[in-house]
């Protein structure tokens, strides 16, 4: 289905690093030096999913002629905002500071990402936001970095990828949650790997297909902690956007989440409503890509089994490649269902965007 109406949000687009030398007016001059002499610059840290040249990492019609799909403002401007008469679009740099093992040099190359995009996107076009890339193996310095960033008001949102160095729910992150609820930011989880441990549960996979494909049962184990261990419980306010692993998985997730759950509620005492209404109540999933199966009608028992209309949020998944033209919604879904999908849910979701 077509995007019907104009003023939608979309909350996952991947504007992209053309290479890392654009960075360097935004390092101070201790890191733009420490940068040029290990010759930092003249590598490319993009957080890649696929070959570089994989057809599903652009669209064929949202590539530019030089350089890595996302990295062309006209392109995104004209195709992603105007292409989809969006209201809103957050723009969520996927990018290897966010794995780097030195902690200062990581939230080094963050603080420049998050710089380089306000000054170079979000003051180009009223219509962008950015999300806030942090790094996340310190959670200090994270924390620091999201109280620097949100000041500036186009700040809706704090990305992170779902595996760590730790379960996201883990205490460690704890202070990330803390300034990110102190600013009213939404966590963002993308799908993808800080690689401190195997994406899959099993070990090293060897293909591409294997690691990206795993990434769906990454988010239930995302689920798992942040309720388990009781960041809704401690940050009550908090909300969570899984972006880009699909939404079908969701209710397979519920029903055994919430059958373990009365089983072993002992050990989670503070828990005092099942997973499932935890999820319902902080937790907001993308729609790109959307796993939808073939017939309508089988679209709507997911949605039934759901059950809670505020979960959905619109996004392309800009320039990803997952759809045709502008068909970024499944066919089947209720009018009233698709509004809250395109804008209503998202304002709910980010209180930076009123
Ligand atoms: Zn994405």
């Amino acid at each position: 289905m077509s995007v019907p109406a104009s003023g939608a949000i979309d909350c996952d687009v991947h504007p992209a690093l053309p290479n890392t030398q654009v960075l360097l007016p935004y390092f101070d001059a201790y890191w733009k030096e420490h940068v040029q002499m290990r010759g930092l610059d003249r590598d490319n840290y993009n957080a890649a999913a696929f070959p570089v040249n994989a057809p599903i990492n652009g669209r064929p019609d949202w590539r530019p002629e030089k350089g890595v799909p996302g990295s062309d403002f006209a392109m995104l401007q004209s195709q992603a905002l105007d292409g989809f008469q969006n209201r809103f679009a957050i723009c969520n740099v996927l990018h290897g500071a966010q794995a780097i093992l030195s902690e200062d040099l990581s939230a080094a190359f963050c603080r420049a990402i998050n710089d380089w995009i306000a000054a170079e996107w979000l003051a180009r076009d009223p219509r962008l936001r950015a999300s806030i890339v942090v790094p996340m193996h310190s959670p200090e310095l994270a924390a620091k970095e999201i109280e620097r960033c949100a000041a500036d008001p186009r700040f809706v949102q704090v990305l992170v990828w779902e595996m760590q160095e730790l379960p996201l729910g883990r205490r460690q992150h704890w202070p990330i949650y803390r300034a990110a609820t102190d600013h009213d930011l939404p966590i963002g989880v993308h799908a993808g790997s800080s690689y401190r441990h195997p994406p899959t549960n099993l070990g090293w996979p060897s293909y591409y297909l294997e690691d990206y494909v795993s990434w769906s049962t990454g988010f239930a184990g995302v689920l798992n902690s942040l309720i388990s261990e009781g960041v809704f419980v401690e940050f009550p306010r908090l909300k969570v956007v899984l972006m880009e692993s699909g939404v079908t998985w969701l209710p397979a997730w519920m029903w055994r989440a919430n059958k373990t759950w009365r089983g072993v509620r002992a050990e989670v005492p503070w828990l005092d409503k099942s997973p499932a209404d935890y999820a319902r109540e902080h937790v907001r999933l993308t729609i790109q890509p959307f796993d939808a199966p073939p017939e309508q009608g089988q679209l709507q028992r997911i949605i039934e089994e759901i059950d809670c209309d505020d979960m959905l949020l619109f996004a392309t998944d800009y320039p990803h490649w997952h759809f045709d033209g502008t068909d970024a919604l499944p066919d089947g879904l209720p009018d009233a269902l698709v509004r809250k999908i395109l804008v209503d849910n998202a304002m709910k979701t980010y209180p930076r965007l009123s």
